[in-house]
């Protein structure tokens, strides 16, 4: 009986995203070998842990499922913004438009409304909005700082099939672990003999 495959536990950060948590963020859905995912922003505990690691939001946040959903929205602008730099592609209008909103996001004032029995009063958003809020223009902010910064220079897509992480390159490293760069060396080994065998 073949043993199970056990579930390939995620690498540690990439060069970089430790001083970017916005890299961070782009590489928080990582592809495995064996078409394995890992989304470290799959359920709102874990977008409140993701948060809370990186001191974002407190432990007790109580984000909800919309508020994951708007990370993970934020996620995907900045890796398109993040692609189209690496890439030398124009940056998507899209993706501006949304990592600017975030950028934008004020930290909530109290607002004023009225109701019939209350009349005019001020209230403020909910906590959990405001801790969201801030989260998000924050690492909205630190992508623009990435892209625009000396840094970007050195951004780069890892190199080692199928991993979607991005990194930023010291010397000639183009991969975002050990482990992909072990892989990346042993499929090209493979590749030399499998070519070697059919000369
Ligand atoms: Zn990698």
């Amino acid at each position: 009986m073949k043993e199970p495959v056990p579930a390939e536990c995620p690498p540690p950060p990439a060069p970089g995203a430790e001083r970017y948590p916005a890299l961070d963020l782009a590489n928080s859905a990582i592809a495995l070998p064996g078409g394995q995912f890992t989304d470290l922003l799959g359920t709102p505990a874990a977008a409140n842990q993701w948060l809370t690691e990186r001191d974002l939001a407190p432990v007790d946040a109580g984000l909800r499922e919309v508020c994951a959903a708007q990370l993970r929205s934020l996620r995907e602008q900045i890796r398109a913004l993040l692609a189209s730099r690496v890439d030398g592609h124009p940056a998507p209008s899209s993706a501006l438009a949304s990592v600017n909103d975030a950028l934008t996001r004020a930290p909530a004032a109290s607002l004023l409304h009225w109701d019939p029995v209350r009349g005019l009063y001020r209230a403020a958003a909910h906590p959990t909005t405001q801790i969201l809020d801030h989260a998000l223009a924050t690492l909205a902010a630190n992508a623009a700082d990435l892209l625009t910064g000396p840094d970007a220079e050195r951004l780069a897509a890892c190199g080692s099939a199928p991993c979607n992480r991005y990194l930023l390159r010291t010397g000639r490293r183009h991969w975002c672990s050990t482990r992909c760069g072990d892989r990346a060396r042993a499929a090209r080994a493979y590749a030399r003999r499998t070519q070697s065998s059919t000369d």
